[in-house]
């Protein structure tokens, strides 16, 4: 899933979550929940994927800094451990371009490789997960309290029996 989406998971996580160290647990849980569930992705080799992971990079730091600014400041530490939590397990990504290698250890790196459900044709899976996990949609924004979502809840449409396909390692 795109680390946009992830950065966006932990804003919700975040806001909901009243201490750090739990914010930023149930961000790395998260990390994994969405990346379970189908999503974009599957490139065609490297080129394509950097075409794809630049960009969103970039865009997750700027959400980041956004939300930042935007959550309440009681909530400010906990949203900003919520989004370095989902974003943490995708450091593997940047730190194999530039260092050769990811900093995990490998059973972990392992589990991150064979949840990933990813199809090339799932773009619009990545703008509805965006849709409902910013604000207004669901975001770190105060609102109604029947507006909120349960911590954790996987913000993606339902599966509808994708064919898995074991042959991906990006996500
Ligand atoms: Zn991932």
């Amino acid at each position: 899933m795109l680390v946009t989406n992830h950065v966006l998971s932990g804003a919700v996580i975040g806001a909901m979550t009243r201490r750090i160290v739990p914010a930023f647990l149930l961000g790395i849980a998260s990390h994994f929940v969405l990346d379970a569930v189908p999503h974009w992705g599957n490139w065609e080799g490297r080129p394509h994927f950097m075409e794809v992971a630049v960009p969103d990079g970039l865009a997750g730091l700027a959400v980041m800094g956004a939300m930042t600014a935007l959550a309440p400041r009681g909530r400010r530490a906990t949203v900003l451990a919520g989004m370095a939590g989902a974003a943490l397990p995708d450091l593997d990504k940047p730190s194999k371009v530039f260092f050769g290698r990811s900093p995990f250890p490998r059973a972990v790196d392992r589990l991150h490789k064979v949840i990933q459900d990813e199809a090339p044709h799932r773009f619009k899976y990545e703008l509805a997960a965006a849709a409902a996990l910013s604000p207004p949609g669901g975001g770190s924004r105060r609102g109604p309290a029947g507006a909120r979502r349960p911590a954790g809840a996987p913000q993606t449409p339902a599966p509808a029996a994708a064919p898995r396909d074991p042959a991906t390692g990006i996500g």
